[in-house]
């Protein structure tokens, strides 16, 4: 399938926008949309559930409810060893974890840093998968053209993950660590059309997938790769946004108080002991904090303005757009704007640009200049 892929690349490359013909697709992904210690317990919704080897064949006939243990041959279902440590879990609708999914999960029997667990991966048709990350990535009430752009987005992510994993038992992760997935009840009509109406599109340049990274709100321009990641990419060169920041989001302008004791145990193995003080030392061309100085007595320790808001958790400090930082007795303070690392499409902005009524194809060369539609199938 990845000759496949990249045969019709390189077939409509050169062609400049939606115009090749569109085919059916069987392309599909792997999700992982759950990890387990001790018990997997899956609810069949709308009709009963059915446990089955890799065969096929039923497992004990139709039922409400699976609950599958970790045992040391491998899978135990109500108790009962299964002596194999890959199952699928079928019916109408699946319940697990608060989430629903369809048709499908697999429950496996893996070891993972060196522990024994149930890794639970949800396969999808790919257009159905674009259709909920677009539903839990972005709120509901957006324009169309918004979710038109992140279909692309996410699919062109989708397909460029899925063929750097092959080999593993999934491609992505549920999670912002790749795309948020929340499964079946996010789903919502016009994520369904913004699937449909882009359907096969994906974002390439020079006959490659191109990298469609996203995040929430630029707070004005976009990052560079090069700044963002380390490495320089044509078509993220860090654009203006002049819109995320009027778009409604909350993480437009922020100011989160810290205490002292949270920030000091932050910091404190760095530094060898409470902060004394803390200074911005370098900003990216685009504003955004690349290093900081903490002090702490006399001892001085410089991080990146990435591992200041990972030692204080990426949901506490919003993104390295930071205007200030404000240091007292008893609370550090720090003032900013937008949310996220800043690459890629703004998805605030998106939705700003959106509401204006620019069609996707244009949101899409803002946040990814120079990079071509093209149509997969
Ligand atoms: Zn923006």
């Amino acid at each position: 399938m990845l000759a496949l892929v990249l045969a019709v690349v390189t077939a409509v490359s050169g062609l400049s926008a939606v115009d090749a013909t569109a085919a059916d697709s069987d392309e599909t992904v792997r999700i992982a949309v759950g990890r387990f210690k001790d018990a997997v317990v899956i609810e069949g919704l709308n009709g009963p559930l059915q446990v089955r080897r890799g065969d096929g064949s039923v497992v004990g006939g139709d039922r409400k409810t699976a609950r599958l243990t970790l045992g040391r041959t491998g899978l135990f279902v109500d108790g009962k060893p299964l002596d194999r440590d890959v199952v699928t879990v079928t019916g109408p609708l699946l319940k697990l974890a608060g989430h629903s999914y369809r048709e499908a999960l697999e429950v496996r029997y893996v070891t993972w840093k060196g522990r024994q667990e149930m890794l639970v991966v949800h396969p999808l048709d790919l257009e159905t998968y674009v259709t909920g990350i677009v539903s839990s990535e972005l709120p509901r009430g957006w324009p169309l053209p918004a979710y038109q752009a992140q279909a692309v987005a996410a699919r062109t992510f989708a397909v460029s993950q899925k063929y750097r994993r092959l080999d593993l038992p999934y491609h992505m992760e549920s999670s912002v660590l790749d795309q948020v997935y929340h499964g079946v009840e996010r789903e919502h009509a016009l994520a369904e059309e913004a699937a449909r109406t882009t359907r096969g599109l994906v974002l390439t340049w020079q006959r490659h997938l191109a990298q469609t990274y996203f995040h929430a709100a630029c707070g004005g321009t976009t990052e560079s790769a090069l700044e963002g990641w380390g490495t320089g990419v044509d078509y993220l060169p860090g654009s203006s946004c002049e819109r995320c920041m009027t778009a409604g989001t909350n993480r437009a302008k922020w100011s989160v108080k810290l205490r002292r004791s949270d920030v000091d145990k932050a910091f404190s193995k760095l530094v060898g002991g409470p902060l004394t003080d803390i200074r911005i030392a370098a900003r990216t061309a685009t504003g955004r904090v690349k290093q900081l100085e903490l002090q702490s007595g006399k001892k001085r320790k410089l991080i990146s303005g990435a591992d200041f808001r990972r030692l204080l958790g990426w949901s506490v400090v919003w993104s390295t757009q930071i205007d200030r930082i404000t240091l007292d007795k008893a609370a550090v303070v720090v003032d900013g704007r937008g949310s996220g690392h800043g690459v890629g499409m703004c998805q605030w902005g998106a939705k700003g640009y959106g509401d204006d009524g620019v069609p996707f194809e244009e949101i899409l060369d803002r946040y990814y200049p120079g990079a071509s539609l093209k149509r997969l199938y």
